[in-house]
């Protein structure tokens, strides 16, 4: 991966921005995009959008969310310790015994602390902890003392930054999905770089807000510029370690290309374009199934006033909303080439209208 690019990536996935609090990466992906963007606009919700030909009137819509999962404290105890809730949705063994960084009036340590195995009730020891029995201890004597530094509302993150595994992996917290703001930036990038587009074709590179908790970002960013067709990115669930069916859930491989999702949330005509693209271009890729709307800013889209021409590419993941998420950064470079192939596929005529042909 290109040196300015890596930098980028890690940058964006060790800021933190539980959803509603993305303004930090926000800032990041503007200083990122302002240099290859013809225009970067950030919306009342808090999406920011780099825009290749904004005046052209078919627009093509890629988003990837900057929200990552998160805590926010919603008490602090006359004990000094912060009682929180989750933002996304977390496994309950995952806190426990974890570092955190709260991000109040400074960036404060803390832990999330639980009973010692030696305290537990028989019963309890059998059982999984929920978050209600966990709290976040920063070393506070008091309230006094928490609250001169913590206020009510802050968010909360993993002490995890990334960090490169053998081969071409890495792990962090936060590649869901930040991972996928960096893959619409860069495809941007290659559009800019290397050409290709039609100049009656927009490109409006979002990064989204708040997915985590509803699909909430796309849904403004889409309606805010209305695209006739549009691609999501996404992590995706690797399915390439113990205990994980393929008879169930299809077979997803980190390392094997990134995946394109076939089913109701696709539109058809751009499925084929994308498949057609990754073909011509040699991008290795993995098709991906899903029966109905997907959990991606991709459901959001293709529902978007009239209708959306929508698509989904996603990254294989292993442990997805834990700290220590594992990528391919191969998958994540060639997931940014396919989005700029689709892309420069993409016509100012192009019809999507589903039909037999
Ligand atoms: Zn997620």
């Amino acid at each position: 991966m290109r040196a300015e690019s890596l930098k980028f990536l890690k940058q964006i996935v060790d800021t933190p921005s539980p959803s509603g609090y993305e303004e930090r990466a926000a800032e990041v992906y503007r200083a990122y995009t302002r240099p290859l963007a013809d225009e970067v606009r950030t919306d009342v919700h808090g999406n920011v959008a780099a825009i290749l030909n904004p005046k052209a009137k078919m627009k093509v819509m890629l988003a990837g969310h900057m929200d990552e999962i998160g805590f926010i404290v919603h008490h602090v105890g006359d004990d000094g310790m912060l009682y929180f809730s989750a933002i996304g949705g977390h496994d309950s063994v995952i806190p426990v015994g974890q570092r955190v960084w709260v991000h109040g009036k400074k960036k404060v340590a803390g832990v999330i602390g639980r009973k010692a195995i030696h305290l537990l009730e028989e019963d309890e020891k059998k059982k999984k902890p929920e978050l209600k029995d966990l709290w976040i201890d920063i070393g506070a004597a008091t309230k006094a003392e928490a609250d001169e530094v913590v206020s009510l509302g802050d968010v909360a993150t993993f002490q995890y930054e990334f960090q490169t595994l053998l081969g071409d992996r890495a792990t962090a917290r936060g590649f869901d999905n930040k991972m996928g703001s960096f893959i619409v930036a860069e495809a941007l990038r290659l559009l800019k770089a290397d050409g290709g587009l039609d100049p009656g074709v927009g490109v409006y590179a979002v990064a989204t807000v708040q997915e985590e908790i509803g699909l909430r970002g796309a849904r403004t960013a889409a309606y805010g510029i209305a695209p006739q067709t549009g691609l999501a990115v996404d992590v995706n669930h690797a399915v390439d370690y113990p205990g994980v069916s393929k008879t169930r859930y299809g077979q997803l491989d980190v390392g094997k290309g990134p995946s394109v999702m076939r089913g109701a949330n696709a539109n058809p005509i751009v499925f084929k374009m994308i498949l057609d693209a990754a073909k011509e271009d040699e991008i290795p890729y993995q098709v991906d199934v899903a029966p109905g709307g997907t959990g991606t800013d991709a459901n959001a889209m293709q529902l978007n006033m009239g209708g959306m021409a929508t698509g989904l590419l996603g990254v294989a993941l292993r442990y997805m909303h834990t700290p220590c998420e594992v990528l391919s950064l191969t998958d994540v470079e060639d997931c940014a080439k396919l989005m700029a192939a689709y892309c420069r596929r993409v016509r100012p005529d192009t019809d999507f209208t589903p039909r037999i042909s």
